[in-house]
């Protein structure tokens, strides 16, 4: 079997496209839907990063704004500042840099931010919504997933998913989602006993790892669909947690790296930013 090579790309223009209609509807009500970009420092991948939000938001007619904090800030000068984002009426949405560093972690983030306005799901309010089962700002690449699998319109009722990684960033909120879609869900992680033996069973193979290479085509069933989160840089360029060469031998569908889950991920965020927009007066 050949897997089909899922076009992160194409989807993602397609959000694009739903997008730009619904600002445009937005802007002729003189609201502008904005997303704040709180970065801690001015590394160049946080850089790079906002300006790839500027880039693909602007063509669609979100702002994107940075605020840029000194590294050497207090948790309660990033607190105070996350409030007042949160209460700011023309802010949609507050993007905080992660992950924080260590002497920032104990910053009260999960329930500074206005739920509407928690654009990445990192708030308690909407983890818990999305533990029950309601709707809700939900993690961006978890989300994305989703609109991916339905996409492809692959079936989840009854079939194995396995999850690897248990991060509440990713692999905890997609565990969830594909839970209330009647998967039968796997998850596993660093202390697994024996990974390739959970990874066969999939019928549903979601990475969220970390590590390069860690799923290699002797741990995977043929047909299975895989949906590889991880952006790991290496020696060869930019590589997901899979091997991807190898399991798109066997596999029926495979997103790659890059091209594949991050684009949509983008999408996604830009679209809980529009979502938040259009329940600004309501
Ligand atoms: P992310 O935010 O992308 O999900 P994290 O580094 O926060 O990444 O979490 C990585 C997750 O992947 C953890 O739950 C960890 O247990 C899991 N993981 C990492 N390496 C392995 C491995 N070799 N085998 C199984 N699970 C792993």
């Amino acid at each position: 079997m050949t897997a089909t090579i899922i076009d992160g790309r194409a989807i993602a223009s397609e959000i694009f496209v739903d997008l730009t209609g619904r600002v445009h509807a937005l802007r002729r009500k003189s609201v502008v839907p904005c997303l704040v970009f709180v970065m801690i420092g001015d590394s160049p991948p946080a850089k790079m990063y906002a300006q790839r939000l500027e880039r693909l938001a602007q063509p669609v007619g979100i702002c994107v704004r940075r605020c840029v904090m000194s590294e050497g800030m207090s948790v309660a000068e990033l607190e105070h500042q996350v409030s007042s984002l949160s209460a700011d009426d023309t802010v949609d949405g507050v993007l905080v840099q992660m992950p924080l560093p260590e002497s920032l972690l104990n910053a009260r983030l999960s329930t500074l931010i206005y739920p509407r306005k928690d654009v990445d799901g990192i708030t308690v309010h909407n983890a818990g919504r999305l533990y029950l089962g309601q709707s809700g700002q939900q993690p961006s690449t978890a989300a994305a997933m989703v609109h991916i699998l339905d996409h492809c319109q692959v079936p989840l009722a009854g079939q194995h998913a396995v999850v690897v990684g248990r991060s509440n960033v990713v692999g905890h909120p997609i565990a969830e989602l594909l839970l209330y879609r009647d998967a039968t869900l796997s998850v596993v992680h660093r202390q697994t006993r024996d990974l390739p033996q959970m990874t066969r069973q999939a019928d549903v193979l979601i990475v969220a790892a970390g590590e390069p290479n860690l799923i290699k085509p002797d741990m995977i069933s043929s047909g299975v669909v895989i949906l590889d989160a991880g952006i790991n840089v290496t020696p060869d360029g930019l590589r997901g947690d899979v091997d991807f060469e190898g399991c798109s031998t066997l596999a029926s569908a495979i997103t790659p790296v890059p091209g594949g889950i991050g684009p949509v991920t983008n999408a996604v965020l830009l679209k809980s930013v529009v979502r938040s927009a259009e329940h600004r007066h309501v």
